[in-house]
């Protein structure tokens, strides 16, 4: 069973996730705002993401027995100088997430709590993809500098993105 370190712990990421939910939300309305729907499309597709990974946190305390305790939703940033600088902001923000779900995954360690461990494996190659997409994205928008053609094209290929249920809401888990 969870110690009550970890639940409280994971009950801060929920928050956490949430209000990455609403970053991407706010990214993807002044991007929209500035006119690339596609690049805009994007970022609602991290926001559905941000939402599915509080449920996974959220429907694993319910499996350990442990009450889910919401917290309120901070403040969001609202505008940004440019779709590169909202991309940079997109890395940042994951190196941070990715700190915390490390910071999870040492008070497991310290509990000894293996299913915690296993259960948080799929977080950590998440923010490997995470980041790793926002990283190609920054540098994608470098080597575009103003070139708007280029920008065209790259709202066009964000646009297709679909969303994808992750595996863990998938199966239930
Ligand atoms: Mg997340």
């Amino acid at each position: 069973m969870i110690s009550k370190k970890l639940a409280k712990a994971i009950n801060d990421q929920i928050n956490a996730e949430m209000w990455s939910a609403y970053l991407y939300l706010s990214m993807s309305q002044d991007i929209y705002a500035k006119g690339f729907h596609g690049i805009a499309h994007w970022f609602k597709v991290q926001f559905l993401e941000e939402q599915a990974h509080a449920a996974i946190m959220i429907n694993y305390l319910h499996s350990q027995d442990a009450k889910v305790v919401l917290a309120p939703i901070a403040k969001v940033q609202t505008e940004w100088k440019s779709v590169l600088a909202a991309f940079e902001d997109t890395l940042k923000h994951e190196k941070e997430v990715t700190a915390m779900i490390n910071n999870l995954c040492d008070i497991a360690d310290d509990d000894k709590d293996r299913a915690a461990a296993n259960f948080l494996a799929w977080f950590i190659d998440e923010q490997v993809e995470e980041e790793k997409a926002a990283s190609d994205l920054v540098n994608h928008c470098k080597m575009l500098g103003d070139h708007l053609g280029g920008m065209i094209m790259l709202d066009k290929e964000l646009g297709a993105r679909q969303y994808q249920t992750p595996a863990p809401l998938k199966q239930g888990s």
